[in-house]
């Protein structure tokens, strides 16, 4: 069996719900450990993180990883059971074949597989994986950067292994990602007997005209790297169940999507002017969950570019489209970053799967990459 795809069996037969990690790290740890890294555990709470850096020169690549998996969902669902990694007609089915245990193996395998062919090569390579993407992330890829952060390291060039890609190994690359911010809301009215309408305040009346407006405003119009920010509405409360009563108030959840045209600050005045302008009674508690970002093009983005297009024999699309992912934590820093990952078409999916060959695939792409951002010094 090719070495990448062998190594992502072995991950995917250690089962790792968040936030577990279930021996994938210790088993990464010792693999990097016969190629001279340096290892540091780094559990915070339940989760389980790990720094492993070769060299001590800059540049420094980092690759990006997680080892948690989603739940499976009902088990008696999958075709195979989903920690029992099973290859058939060329596809590899198990719980986190694609997000993201194979990136995992093939960031290992082309760093051995690198340091192999190239012993003299400048600056260092670091491997920052936790068990804590998929949960709450709070105690896993941010904890680990304030770590680096009090030790003075300074990443240079990140690879997250992400699935990025479409229809096939590296035909997409992921050079940013927007920003999330998340508003709950809550409209105060006076409930009433419907038959007394003068006698109360209707919060579901009140607010529908600044729905509109909130729903309609354009917040900006994109560029060529992100889509237009927009707002969409996921929760929408308000009625006693009583047909006879006017409700008391009104509870409603939005999220924006945003480009690094717009701030949050910006959006959160805006929104709050729309509310205030329809003179509405309101509590409003924003969430940030995630800041935009877009990489810088520079060293990075043109190794992957090259790497794919003499790997793979096609040109890369750039985008930034998709969920957030740990970059997020990394790009602050002022890294250059990259997704590149498997094909995502069943990520988080009963019957989770790659084509076999992705795992390999990938790993020569990551080792060309290194191959050109770390030359021989
Ligand atoms: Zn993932």
């Amino acid at each position: 069996m090719d070495p990448a795809l062998q190594l992502a069996c072995d991950f995917i037969a250690r089962p790792s719900v968040t936030p577990e990690d279930g021996g994938c790290q210790a088993l990464l740890a010792e693999r990097l450990q016969k190629l001279g890294f340096s290892i540091q555990l780094l559990p915070f709470g339940k989760v389980s993180n790990l720094w492993a850096r070769l060299g001590t020169q800059s540049p420094l690549l980092v690759f990006v990883g997680h080892t948690d998996v989603v739940p499976t969902g009902p088990l008696d669902s999958w075709s195979s059971p989903p920690f029992h990694p099973s290859i058939r007609d060329g596809v590899l089915y198990g719980r986190g074949a694609a997000d993201m245990k194979s990136s995992i193996a093939a960031f290992t395998v082309a760093s051995e597989n690198f340091i192999k062919t190239q012993t003299n090569f400048s600056g260092s390579i670091a491997f920052l994986i936790t068990s804590d993407e998929e949960g709450p992330a709070t105690d896993g890829t941010c904890r680990v950067m304030d770590w680096l952060a009090a030790s003075g390291e300074q990443i240079d060039y990140c690879i997250v292994g992400e699935p990025s890609s479409n229809l096939a190994t590296g035909d997409v690359l992921k050079v940013g990602r927007r920003g999330s911010l998340g508003g709950e809301l809550l409209i105060h009215g006076k409930q009433g007997h419907v038959a007394y309408p003068l006698l109360a305040e209707n919060p579901i009346h009140r607010f529908t005209a600044a729905l509109q407006d909130l729903i309609t405003t354009v917040w900006d119009e994109g560029d060529a790297a992100f889509p237009q920010t927009t707002l969409q509405f996921s929760n929408l409360q308000s009625g006693t169940g009583a047909g006879n009563v006017i409700p008391g108030e009104l509870s409603a959840s939005f999220n924006l999507r945003y480009s690094t045209a717009v701030t949050a600050d910006e959006l959160e005045q805006r929104v709050t002017a729309i509310l205030d302008q329809h003179q509405l009674r309101y509590t409003l508690q924003w969430i940030r969950p995630a800041q935009p970002f877009l990489t810088r093009k520079g060293a990075l983005l043109a190794a992957s570019q090259a790497a794919i297009t003499e790997c793979m024999g096609f040109v890369p699309k750039m985008s930034t489209s998709g969920g957030t992912s740990d970059g997020r934590f990394v790009a602050p820093t002022g890294a250059e970053v990259i997704e590149l990952g498997p094909v995502n078409a069943t990520i988080h999916q009963i019957n989770e799967n790659i084509p076999a060959t992705a795992p390999d695939e990938l790993a020569t792409i990551y080792q060309r990459i290194l191959e050109k951002v770390l030359p021989p010094g």
